[in-house]
């Protein structure tokens, strides 16, 4: 991926140009959009490069001419800041939205209705049932947006399965480098630009295409897709039995969230309530693991986990830590983390005596 962005950037040229390296840059451009299409199986016309999730997210939510809007309570915040107004979906207690509860709102809303309802959860690696929401969503006439940026990679993003009308996808959660997003737009859905200006992506997204971010982006999509299946098992596998040692090594009361739901391979939220987060992050990082507490989206704060409040009530955000890995973690990496509990489950014990 680096080499393929380095040569990109020893030779940067601008894909509106109509001379020969301009050109050149062009076929770069569009070969990038043809590999991520038939990644997704969407025609390459409906794809539009973007400079980020957050930004494919805003154009989503903000482009399409919709009587009223309804988004999970669990979603990013590039979602819930986006359209602060809209109905919240609630969820149950594994995070997984609640169906009666959409349908209800559909049926009493202005319509047409956008509902956005991310494919997995950036906290809990909740996976929705996108598909079954798309019908029920369709049956009423509106339109489902769904944020796939933490599940793309992790598994398969297909969207004649997912059926959701327009969905968002992030380079650098697959390795792709910073600076590259994309948003699927169906061809039957008119979708208003959120930036204006050049005649760029057929006009629906103005600004020079930062091309390098973007051949990176479908380069990184060919190498881990082609994994796909070769990591997640084991992976998910492993961070199971860590589940089971936090449970076993704290016993009392220790929550494992969305335990019951299906999950993404690489994702575990836990509490430990006798272990403050703040605690164990402090030891995670004298150790060398990168774990966080809750989203890293918001790094450098510690704060309330929406998600978590939204599955078990208000107030219950707190002391949350996420453990979450990737193509490259390995059973030692995750075995130091069960070791350090063990390590610090037995200061624990010392210090109560
Ligand atoms: N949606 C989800 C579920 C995410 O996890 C993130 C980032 O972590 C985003 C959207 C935003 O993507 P980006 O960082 O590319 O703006």
């Amino acid at each position: 991926v680096i080499d393929a962005i380095a040569d990109v950037l020893r030779s940067p040229h601008n894909a509106s140009s109509i001379h020969a390296s301009g050109r050149a840059a062009k076929s770069l451009l569009e070969q990038s959009r043809r590999t991520i299409a038939a990644h997704l199986g969407c025609f390459p016309a409906e794809l539009i490069f973007t400079s980020c999730g957050t930004e494919a997210n805003n154009m989503a939510l903000k482009g399409v001419a919709a009587g009223s809007i309804a988004v999970t309570a669990t979603e990013h915040s590039s979602v819930l800041q986006c359209v602060p107004a809209a109905y919240k979906i609630p969820v149950d207690a594994n995070g997984v939205l609640k169906m009666d509860a959409l349908e209800q709102w559909l049926q009493h809303t202005t319509a047409p209705a956008l509902v956005s309802v991310m494919l997995a959860n950036n906290e809990t690696g909740v996976i929705q049932p996108i598909a079954e929401i798309a019908t029920l969503v369709h049956r009423y006439g509106g339109w489902l947006h769904c944020d796939a940026v933490q599940a793309y990679g992790k598994i398969p993003v297909d969207i004649g399965l997912l059926r959701a009308d327009m969905i968002s996808i992030s380079a650098h959660k697959i390795g792709g480098g910073q600076g590259a997003g994309a948003l699927f737009i169906a061809n039957h859905l008119p979708c208003a630009p959120l930036l204006h200006g050049g005649g760029q992506e057929q006009n629906r997204r103005a600004g020079t295409e930062n091309l390098a971010a973007i051949v990176g982006f479908a380069y990184a999509t060919d190498l881990t897709l082609g994994m796909m299946g070769q990591w997640q098992a084991n992976l998910r596998r492993w961070l199971n039995t860590l589940e089971d040692i936090a449970c076993a090594t704290f016993p009392d009361d220790n929550i494992v969230f969305g335990k019951d739901a299906p999950r993404l391979p690489n994702t575990s939220l836990l509490r430990i309530p006798t272990l403050p987060s703040e605690t164990q992050l402090i030891h995670c990082d004298l150790n060398h693991i990168a774990a966080s507490a809750g989203s890293a989206c918001s790094s450098g704060r510690i704060t309330h986990s929406h998600v978590v409040e939204a599955m078990l009530g208000t107030g219950q955000g707190g002391d949350v830590l996420r453990i979450s890995g990737g193509w490259h973690t390995t059973q030692e990496d995750i075995a130091a983390v069960s070791a350090l509990w063990q390590k610090l489950a037995q200061k624990h014990k010392h210090l109560n005596q």
